[in-house]
């Protein structure tokens, strides 16, 4: 059995999520120990308890230790079964990040499958549906698997209630991919949407980005959210060009004015322009996992991307512990980083 610290580098949910999912791939047994020992509230929350249990579920996996605030666990993974399944988390933790734990497996399956997952689906430290649907999978796409997300229902913390439902084509045999320029320069849309609270706040929100960028109004759009099940507001910054399309978000909260919330999510997106490479902070640590499962298959990946996070670096440690696989980091001229994945 593989035995993994769960407080290495980021000691985060992130180490937990793709040591079962390289399992589940491997069809190898792992224990995880000082499960998110690098948190506040250290242990398996709402969130990771169902991406265990949903991984378990789709692999017929034996489990010990899958109980809330659990700081180990041992994982014996049998074969991986396609088909339907529905997850509920019970909270507004993230969705994203459940199928991002499920995603891996059901992407190298015999035949397709189609998910639901319920919780949150716009969250602080977590990637909004958007990031997932827009920015990681027509990458994943570029490796092979092809899939459909769709937002059913938005859920925000703290009263979740959000849907997603997710369509897997899956690959046998996936291809490497280079993400090296952006292909030409990005262009802006922005969106604020708000859930149960006044309209005016999107549209403060908006027009403070406006009148501090200059990009055209054809640029800006308010969405309100029909059915909502609690208060929610973002604001959403996508980056389109040829290759990637970023999407950089700032969550609003009750003590933070609808100004403050928008310029910060302006700042995300001028950073992310200003380095002008084509993989962001984010999407580097994620596009980690199917890159290192093509890269274990005998195909080359590469990307350029900004200064490594430690989710990325420790991500990189993770997945060298369960693949026979190489990662090489290099520093280029102006601050950008290569990162490049091979079969040993
Ligand atoms: P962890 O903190 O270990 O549970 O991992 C959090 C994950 O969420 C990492 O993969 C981050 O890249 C991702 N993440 C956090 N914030 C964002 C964001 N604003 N956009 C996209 N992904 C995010």
């Amino acid at each position: 059995m593989i035995e993994i610290d769960g407080s290495l580098g980021e000691g985060g949910g992130q180490v937990i999520r793709s040591s079962l999912a390289l399992a589940a791939l491997r069809g190898t047994p792992v224990r995880i120990v000082n499960i998110r020992a690098g948190r506040k509230q250290p242990g398996l929350k709402r969130q990771h308890l169902t991406a265990v249990q949903a991984i378990a579920t789709i692999c017929e996996a034996n489990v010990t230790g899958a109980d809330l605030g659990s700081s180990q666990l041992t994982f014996e993974p049998k074969s991986i079964r396609a088909g339907e399944y529905k997850f509920q988390i019970g909270t507004a933790g993230s969705t994203t990040l459940v199928a991002q734990t499920i995603l891996p497996a059901l992407m190298s399956a015999d035949r397709p499958s189609r998910v639901v997952i319920e919780g949150g689906t716009h969250n602080p430290w977590c990637p909004p549906f958007e990031f997932f649907s827009k920015t990681f999978l027509p990458q994943v796409a570029k490796i092979g698997p092809q899939i459909t997300a769709t937002l059913e229902a938005y859920g925000f913390f703290p009263a979740g209630g959000g849907r997603i439902q997710l369509s897997i084509e899956p690959c046998q045999q996936w291809k490497g991919m280079e993400l090296m320029e952006l292909g030409d320069k990005p262009v802006p849309r922005v969106t604020a949407i708000v859930s149960n609270l006044p309209r005016e706040i999107a549209e403060r929100e908006c027009k403070t980005i406006e009148r501090l960028s200059n990009w055209p109004s054809d640029a800006f759009q308010v969405i309100e959210v029909e059915r909502p099940i609690g208060p929610g507001n973002v604001v959403m910054i996508e980056l389109v060009s040829k290759h990637v399309t970023e999407v950089v978000i700032s969550i609003g909260s009750p003590s933070v004015p609808a100004e403050r919330v928008a310029k910060q999510a302006l700042k995300a997106a001028r950073s992310h322009l200003k380095c002008a490479v084509p993989v962001g902070e984010y999407l580097a640590d994620q596009l980690i996992l199917p890159m290192a499962i093509a890269a274990s298959q005998g195909q080359k990946s590469s990307f350029r991307t900004v200064r490594l996070s430690s989710h990325c670096t420790t991500h990189i440690e993770i997945v060298k512990k369960l693949l026979d696989i190489d990662i090489s980091v290099t520093q280029e001229q102006k601050g950008d980083v290569l990162v490049e994945l091979e079969q040993f």
